[in-house]
């Protein structure tokens, strides 16, 4: 049965739900209330989009994947690859503010300059914390969302909206793998008898994504080390470091993982992709063995799509981005780690379906 309940069954009380939005912004019933996704009234529709664009209720990746990239270019561990690139805004004042080289602050404002989107659906928060979606259309409102949260808001609410008014007719969006992962089922499945326009969303620039936190949870542990008002960026670095970085002011306090990891939201522990493989363009921090102090400034750039390679060629041809030589062996490092993802998810869900 599809119905709203089917998404309370199989995904809400099963602790799946990823807070990515996707249910939201349609109707008047499901909504958001500090990352914990509510729903208010028990829907009986059969063809409700809230639980055919959840990227936890069942999906056939494989034939998602067939409608969107060619066969030939889907390696199984990261999923389709045109090119692994390394690089940073060449703008000194993106990377300011960025979380990491400012790749994908600058790909979003040239993809709305060059005319391949008309607005993008992002996440602004304060250093971190209370993020929430954002509909971008001008350079400065996407600079003001660079930087991540690991709390996830309902970003996808905002498409929702947007595809609904069908002001913009190509929206850019930046997302996690579970966001990306429900907007190409928007796309593969877009019910236009339903009104959503899902042919209005343009590009999709997918976040590798190890993980995101309880809300309130990051709240109380952030106000335990630092004064939240101050901090202006959280990071996680390489695992040798176990940390949880908190930007404040000049400096930067150190929390041990071990209190950052039982935050981790429940619907994380079974996702299986970590490079956000449904997407143009994936964007995640470096690692390189120049060390974290150089890498933190860079990024990893997964091309999948052939718009994503038109955007990164002018993103090159223009200056908006700085190359720097890919390491030795850093395509089987980053399979590596996103196969450790893979694994871990599934023996997570094998566990809860008693398998
Ligand atoms: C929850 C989470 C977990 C992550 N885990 C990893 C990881 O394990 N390994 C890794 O290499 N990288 C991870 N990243 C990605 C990394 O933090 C950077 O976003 C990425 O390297 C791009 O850096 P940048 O400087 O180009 O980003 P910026 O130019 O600063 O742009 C950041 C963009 O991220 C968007 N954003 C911020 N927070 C969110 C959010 N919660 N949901 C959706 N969009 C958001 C903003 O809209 C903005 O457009 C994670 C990101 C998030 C949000």
């Amino acid at each position: 049965m599809l119905s709203t309940i089917a998404l309370d069954t199989q995904v809400i009380r099963p602790g799946l739900c990823t807070g990515c939005g996707a249910c939201q912004g349609m109707c008047p019933y499901w909504d958001s209330v500090d990352g914990r996704t509510i729903c208010y009234f028990d829907c009986e529709r059969k063809d409700g989009r809230c639980q055919r664009f959840c990227p936890r209720m069942p999906t056939d990746l494989a034939a998602l994947r067939e409608q969107f990239f060619p066969q030939e270019t889907v390696l199984p561990e990261i999923g389709p690859l045109r090119g692994l690139y390394l690089t940073r805004a060449a703008d000194p004042a993106i990377r300011a503010n960025a979380q990491h080289g400012g790749t994908m602050t600058a790909l979003v404002e040239l993809a709305l300059r060059e005319g391949f989107i008309d607005a993008a659906v992002l996440t602004r928060s304060r250093g971190g914390l209370e993020p929430e979606g954002v509909l971008a259309a001008t350079a400065e409102e996407v600079r003001a969302c660079s930087g991540s949260s690991f709390q996830i808001p309902p970003t996808l609410a905002v498409l929702n909206r947007a595809l609904r008014e069908n002001r913009y007719h190509s929206i850019g969006v930046v997302g996690t793998p579970c966001k990306t992962l429900a907007v190409y089922k928007m796309r593969g499945n877009p019910l236009p008898e339903n009104g959503n326009h899902a042919e209005n969303i343009g590009m999709v620039f997918g976040l590798f994504c190890g993980w995101g936190l309880d809300w309130d949870g990051l709240k109380d542990l952030t106000a335990k080390y630092a004064a939240p008002e101050k901090v202006s960026h959280m990071d996680i670095p390489p695992s040798k470091y176990h940390a949880l970085e908190l930007r404040e002011g000049g400096g930067t306090v150190s929390v041990n993982l071990d209190e950052v990891t039982p935050l981790v939201r429940s619907g994380c522990r079974y996702c299986t992709d970590m490079t956000a493989e449904f997407a143009d363009l994936s964007v995640g921090g470096a690692r390189s063995a120049d060390g974290w102090d150089v890498d933190r400034g860079w990024n990893q750039v997964i091309v999948r799509s052939e718009k994503g390679r038109q955007l990164l060629q002018i993103a090159r041809k223009k200056g908006v981005l700085e190359f720097k030589d890919t390491p030795e062996g850093g395509l089987e490092k980053l399979k590596g780690a996103s196969a450790g993802k893979k694994r871990t998810g599934e023996r997570n869900l094998q566990s809860l379906q008693g398998r």
